[in-house]
């Protein structure tokens, strides 16, 4: 029988989003702004229309003001441009988010920059990036974000551990791996040209893979006791969804891991609604 620990994310969320809704909730008893958050959609992506409404729906629950901008595929770049402008401007909006991916006429790091830093709460603008990677952090990357707090709920220091991301994106794997290291873990960072990942991730005591390919990192490969964070959702054939681990073989091995779905998901949305709080927190007071 499996001693693995299961590490419930929905759980971890749904308490981070009741904490984040009190602290709302006393903003407003001492007469403070009430945290709003921009989202911006452009087209009509099956999946970012789910996140889209799921993230308005978690801002309301918590109290936030939210909007929601629904633009055209055909939108141009110069359009989208002027509704950031105009809500970096706006002083009832403290997080603007731009849902990706975009339109291929639209190119994302033009947009990523031009929203305001103090309002990216995506943390995907180059000065929050590189405010992570110089030891002080203020806006992060919701997903890794969401990792660390998984790990802190369940006692995982990564405090001199190694750790090995699998998967070196943007907006996960290479936040992670900063996120990893400014909390004193030993971290290496594969990706597609790494020549030997079983080796490497035999040498693992924390792994945490992003690389969106269903059930890729086997058992085998993953050392006994080991902590696994499994970023990846991948939708099968069957509609099942599975992470980029061999979830169930991996449970007679290894320490702790997170399921897919209830595992690192839900806490993207409750890091994003934390990101919002704090931007509010810190333009309004
Ligand atoms: P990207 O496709 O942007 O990046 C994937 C990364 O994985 C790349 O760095 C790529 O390497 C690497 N990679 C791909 N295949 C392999 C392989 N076989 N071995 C080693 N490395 C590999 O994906 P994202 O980071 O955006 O997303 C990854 C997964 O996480 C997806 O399943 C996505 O749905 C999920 N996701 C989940 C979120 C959540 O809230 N739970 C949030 C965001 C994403 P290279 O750079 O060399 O090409």
């Amino acid at each position: 029988m499996s001693t693995a620990t299961i590490i419930n994310g929905r759980e971890v969320a749904a308490q981070l989003r009741r904490d984040i809704a009190g602290m709302v909730q006393a903003r407003i008893e001492q007469g403070r702004s009430r945290p709003g958050l921009a989202v911006v959609l452009v087209g009509e992506d099956p999946a970012s229309s789910v996140y889209v409404n799921s993230k308005i729906k978690a801002c309301e629950e918590a109290g936030f003001l939210s909007r929601s901008f629904h633009l055209a595929d055909t939108t141009a770049e110069s359009e989208l441009l002027a509704l950031i402008d105009r809500l970096n401007g706006d002083a009832s909006i403290h997080g603007i988010l731009v849902q990706l991916p975009l339109p291929e006429h639209i190119d994302v790091p033009t947009v990523v920059e031009r929203i305001s830093p103090a309002k990216d709460v995506d943390g995907f603008h180059p000065f929050n990036l590189g405010r992570l990677a110089a030891k002080t952090p203020t806006l992060r990357p919701c997903t890794p974000y969401g990792c660390m707090r998984l790990l802190d709920a369940y006692g995982i220091d990564p405090g001199g551990q190694h750790a090995v991301v699998v998967g070196a994106s943007n907006i996960v794997g290479r936040p992670a791996a900063l996120e990893l290291l400014l909390r004193g873990a030993t971290v290496t960072v594969c990706h597609v040209r790494t020549r030997d990942l079983p080796a490497e991730l035999a040498r693992a005591d924390i792994v945490l893979v992003a690389i969106g390919q269903p059930r890729f990192i086997r058992a085998e490969w993953l050392r006994p006791g080991a902590t696994v964070i499994d970023v990846g959702i991948n939708r099968l054939a069957s509609g099942k969804l599975v992470g980029d681990v061999d979830f169930d073989a991996a449970l007679d091995r290894v320490g702790a891991i997170t399921p897919v779905p209830g595992g690192v998901g839900p806490m993207t949305i409750a890091c994003l609604l934390q990101n919002t709080l704090e931007a509010c927190e810190a333009l309004d007071g």
